[in-house]
């Protein structure tokens, strides 16, 4: 196993659903972000538009569950009345490289990581206010009145564990937001303990 300081990092993202997660990270993924991006497995269907293997790897019920009895997943939850969960072998394999690696997931798969990986970074990101996430939730269109309500009700809920998350970003304009993000990313890859290799030969024995 590499030393500590030539693994990638790890950053997870969480956000209730319809803040604009996805459009934040399409947007850092598009100007060239140096990450890797962890497809998510799910057993939900695929909205209009997406694409399997690109937005999530679409399972059956059976096939996640047998994934699960494998200890396939790095962390998974029960999301909205779904199974949603992360591939733990290609995260590993990724991290052992010094690829840095984004995970987009809630808050139950949030905790689960950070207990694997205590020096991962962990980003909330917020709506501007409870009336902006429930017009984009609208916006979007991809739910039912039924699934709205669920998701507006889960929102309150996960808004509250936004405190133990290392950084906190408000998704009010997407762009300013992105920028954000970046430069949470810049400024974790300076971290003293990521940069001590680098010290090294200026360090003069007295
Ligand atoms: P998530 O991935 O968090 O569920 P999406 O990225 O699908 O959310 O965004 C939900 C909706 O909100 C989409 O229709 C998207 O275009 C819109 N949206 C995202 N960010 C903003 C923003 N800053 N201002 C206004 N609308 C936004
Ligand atoms: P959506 O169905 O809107 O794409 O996602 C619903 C929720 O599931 C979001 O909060 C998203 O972050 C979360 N999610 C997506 N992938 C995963 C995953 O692999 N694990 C966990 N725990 N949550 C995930």
């Amino acid at each position: 196993m590499p030393p500590q300081d030539q693994r990638g990092q790890l950053f997870v993202i969480s956000a209730p659903s319809g803040v604009g997660k996805t459009t934040i990270i399409r947007s850092i993924l598009s100007e060239g972000a140096s990450l890797r991006f962890s497809v998510s497995c799910t057993t939900r269907l695929p909205r209009q538009g997406e694409i399997p293997g690109r937005d999530y790897h679409f399972l059956s019920r059976e096939e996640f569950e047998s994934g699960i009895q494998a200890g396939r997943f790095l962390e998974w939850a029960h999301v909205h009345g779904k199974y949603y969960g992360t591939d733990g072998e290609q995260i590993e394999e990724w991290l052992i490289d010094g690829e840095d690696v984004l995970l987009d997931i809630d808050v139950q798969g949030a905790r689960q990581v950070r207990c694997a990986h205590p020096q991962a970074h962990t980003i909330f990101i917020l709506p501007p206010s409870l009336e902006a996430l429930e017009e984009r939730l609208r916006g979007r269109g991809t739910e039912s009145r039924e699934q709205m309500a669920t998701r507006l009700a889960a929102a309150r809920r996960e808004i509250q564990e936004a405190h133990w998350y290392d950084y906190i970003v408000v998704n009010d304009v997407v762009q300013e937001a992105a920028a954000d993000l970046q430069a949470i990313f810049r400024s974790c890859r300076c971290l003293r303990r990521l940069q001590l290799e680098r010290v090294r030969p200026y360090l003069i024995a007295h």
